[in-house]
């Protein structure tokens, strides 16, 4: 397989998928802010389904990150996330060569996607959306995909800018792709590699837990607190602390308020910190079984 063409400007990127575009290929897009994993090569190969030119694009967006998070520290491996990619027979990488790129001097445009937004991680990453949906919005508007694959791994960034593309009529086609797990159910994520051994070995209370409620669920519970009990039992006994653990709409995520019953169809999702790690992970009842096809119950 050929390497990719590894791309750092806007103007070249512009001008190379124009001219794919003319010749008739559909772009397929995969947004990551890189260190691949087997989850991010997942999304590759269902663009590659649906597209003939892949495109990856590697850029640790600055502005979903608030002001005490972990930018900085986010890991960096574009040498190896070029290798990955060539593997999977991507086409092209755009990997801006600094912020500036995408964020040039003197910008201030920001997108706001209200409901979708307003809970779960938006209610702990205040700033986190606005950030997605601008960046978003700048790399559908610079590659003008076809399609471009989300993974439900962030099921509430699935939503928003599944949203985003169709308030503003923009012609993409948004793919979800399944969450890609570890052995023992863990979520696959770049974020895996901050936990201490002992940290990691606790992680997998959280695959436990959804699991115990998707059994729950499929065993006829509806009940919000029930549900949300079986979550938390497992990974309370564990974890540093629990950020949230919420039942939602599946499709606006406005979370079931206490005490009441969920649809044929909701999501439940969890936000927990092992240490200063902090790992989310969903499962969407009467639609998937996630993680409880692979952690015994
Ligand atoms: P990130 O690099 O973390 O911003 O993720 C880039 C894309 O990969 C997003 O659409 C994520 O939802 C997706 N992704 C990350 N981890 C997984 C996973 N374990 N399974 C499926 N998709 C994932």
């Amino acid at each position: 397989m050929g390497q990719p063409l590894v791309v750092r400007d806007v103007e070249t990127l512009r001008e190379k998928l124009a001219a794919a575009r003319e010749r008739g290929l559909r772009v397929g897009l995969v947004p990551t802010m890189g260190a691949l994993h087997d989850g991010h090569l997942a999304l590759v190969r269902e663009a590659r389904r649906r597209a003939q030119l892949v495109v990856v694009t590697i850029f640790v967006n600055p502005t979903q990150f608030g002001p005490n998070e972990d930018f900085t520290r986010y890991p960096r491996t574009l040498e190896a996330d070029v290798a990955r990619c060539a593997g999977e027979g991507v086409d092209l990488i755009f990997a801006p060569s600094d912020p500036s790129v995408l964020y040039p001097p003197g910008e201030e445009t920001r997108l706001r996607v209200s409901t979708t937004s307003q809970h779960l991680e938006g209610a702990f990453r205040p700033t986190h959306f606005e950030g997605v949906a601008t960046i978003c919005a700048k790399l559908f508007l610079v590659a003008g995909p076809s399609v471009a694959v989300f993974g439900r791994k962030d099921y509430q960034q699935l939503r928003v800018v599944s949203r985003m593309a169709r308030d503003l009529f923009l012609p993409v086609e948004i793919v979800p792709c399944p969450t890609q797990r570890e052995a023992d159910g863990l979520a696959r994520s770049s974020r895996n590699v901050y936990l201490s051994a002992d940290d990691r070995a606790k992680a997998r209370a959280i695959p436990t837990g959804l699991a115990a409620a998707v059994r729950a669920f499929e065993a006829g519970e509806r009940h919000v607190d029930a549900l949300l009990a079986r979550v938390r039992a497992p990974i309370e006994a564990v974890a540093t602390s629990i950020d949230y653990v919420a039942l939602a709409n599946a499709d606006s995520v406005v979370p079931f308020p206490a005490g009441s019953m969920i649809d044929d169809r909701a999501v439940l999702a969890v936000a927990v910190r092992f240490g200063s790690t902090r790992l989310i992970d969903n499962v969407v009842l009467g639609e998937e079984r996630g993680p409880a096809d692979v952690v015994a119950g």
